[in-house]
C-alpha cells in the first residue's frame, strides 16, 4: 500500500510502499477513501506534542470502507461493525474504558485517548487499522470527500455550538471564516441560530450571506463589538480563528450570561476584564471535537440540513502540496486528499 509518512519532527512528507497492515482484537482495518487535512496533522509534521514515535503516517480526517475485521470482533455480540460498510473516523481515535474518565463516561477527556496520525498511523494512506469506538458510519447521501472534513472541523464546530447553550433564535457570533468558520456559519444557522459572521476584509461577505449568515461584520472597517450590541449583544461567539488577540478584542460583544467558546488554537494569552465578566455572568470556555457517536451526528445533520464543507480536492501523491495551501490559509476551505479507492 502507499502511505505519506513523516520520519523525523519537522522532515519532509514521504510517499512509501508499506505492507498491508493486520488488524488485532477490537479494531478494523479501513480502506482509505478519502482523508482531510486539518492544522492539527502540523502537530506530527512538526513534533508538537511529546512521544509521538516516527516514522508517523498523519491524518485524522479518515473516510472509507471496512476491509477487514479483527479477531475476537465477531465474538461480540454488541458490535455491528462488518467488512463493506461505510465508515470514517475523527480526531477521537479511541479511549481505554477504564481510566477516571472512561469511567464517568467522560472518553474524550480520556487519560489515554488516541488520536489518528499521532497515536498510530493516520489516514494518508490506502489503509488504516482503528479501534471499532472510533468508527461512524457514513450515511449513503455523503460522498467519502464530503464526509472526511465533517470528521474533525464538521463534529468540531457542530458539537461546539450544539453543546454551547444557545437557543432558537438567538445572536450566534462566528468569529473567523475560514475551514471551521464557514462549517460554522452553516452549521449555527441551520441550528435556528441568527448567525452574524465575523472575519477581517469584504471577500468573504458574499460566500457567507450564501451559507446562511443574517449579517457580515468586516472587523477591519467596522467595530465588532459595536455591530453586535446593535443586536443586543451575542448569547455565543464561537471563536475559529487562532487568534487571542481577536478573542480579547470581541469580548465586549457577549449579551449578558453570553459566552465565547474557544475552538481556534493558539498559544498566546486572551486578555479578559473581570468586570465584564462578573457584571454579566459572561463566560469563556474551550471545546474539541467530540466522539464517535458525535461525529455519526454531525454526518446525520448534515445531510439533514445541507450543510457541506467546501473542498480543494488532491490525490494522495500531493499530500505536502495540500498540507501547503491549508498552513498559508489559501486553502477555500479545506483540503482532502483521495487514494482512488
Ligand atoms: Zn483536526
Ligand atoms: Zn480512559
Amino acid at each position: 500500500m502507499r502511505s505519506v509518512q513523516i520520519s523525523k519532527p519537522r522532515g519532509p512528507f514521504e510517499i512509501v510502499e508499506r505492507d498491508i497492515p493486520e488488524p488485532g482484537p477490537m479494531q478494523v482495518r479501513i480502506k482509505v477513501q478519502a482523508c482531510g487535512i486539518c492544522h492539527g496533522d502540523s502537530i506530527t509534521k512538526e513534533g508538537l506534542f511529546p512521544g509521538i514515535q516516527y516514522p508517523r503516517v498523519p491524518g485524522h480526517e479518515i473516510a472509507g470502507v471496512i476491509d477487514t475485521v479483527g479477531k475476537g470482533l465477531t465474538t461480540n455480540t454488541t458490535t455491528e461493525w462488518k467488512t463493506g460498510q461505510r465508515v470514517a473516523v475523527g480526531w477521537h481515535g479511541g479511549h481505554c474504558g477504564h481510566c477516571e474518565s472512561c469511567l464517568r463516561g467522560d472518553f474524550l477527556a480520556c487519560r489515554y485517548a488516541q488520536v489518528p496520525g499521532i497515536s498510530y498511523d493516520g489516514g494518508y494512506s490506502d489503509y488504516v487499522i482503528v479501534p471499532t469506538e472510533a468508527l461512524a458510519h457514513v450515511p449513503d447521501e455523503l460522498s467519502a470527500t464530503d464526509a472526511a472534513p465533517l470528521m474533525c472541523a464538521g463534529i468540531t464546530t457542530f458539537n461546539a455550538l450544539r453543546n454551547s447553550g444557545a437557543r432558537a433564535g438567538d445572536v450566534v457570533a462566528i468569529l473567523g471564516i475560514g475551514g471551521l468558520g464557514h462549517l460554522g456559519v452553516q452549521f449555527a444557522s441551520k441550528m435556528g441560530f441568527k448567525t452574524i459572521a465575523i472575519a477581517r476584509g469584504k471577500e468573504e461577505e458574499e460566500l457567507v450571506m450564501k451559507l446562511g449568515a443574517k449579517q457580515y461584520i468586516d472587523n477591519r472597517s467596522q467595530n465588532a463589538v459595536e455591530e453586535l450590541n446593535k443586536l443586543g449583544g451575542a448569547k455565543v461567539i464561537l471563536a475559529t480563528v487562532p487568534s487571542a488577540k481577536a478573542m480579547s478584542e470581541i469580548l465586549g460583544g457577549l449579551t449578558v450570561n453570553g459566552k465565547l467558546v474557544i475552538i481556534g488554537a493558539s498559544e498566546e494569552s486572551i486578555e479578559v476584564n473581570p468586570l465584564l465578566f462578573i457584571q454579566g455572568r459572561r463566560s469563556l470556555v474551550g471545546w474539541a471535537s467530540g466522539t464517535s457517536i458525535d461525529s455519526q451526528d454531525t454526518l446525520s445533520f448534515s445531510v439533514l440540513s445541507g450543510v457541506r464543507s467546501m473542498n480543494e480536492i488532491f490525490p494522495l501523491e500531493c499530500a505536502a502540496e495540500a498540507f501547503d495551501a491549508m498552513m498559508s490559509g489559501k486553502a477555500r476551505f479545506r483540503c482532502v486528499l483521495t487514494t482512488g479507492n
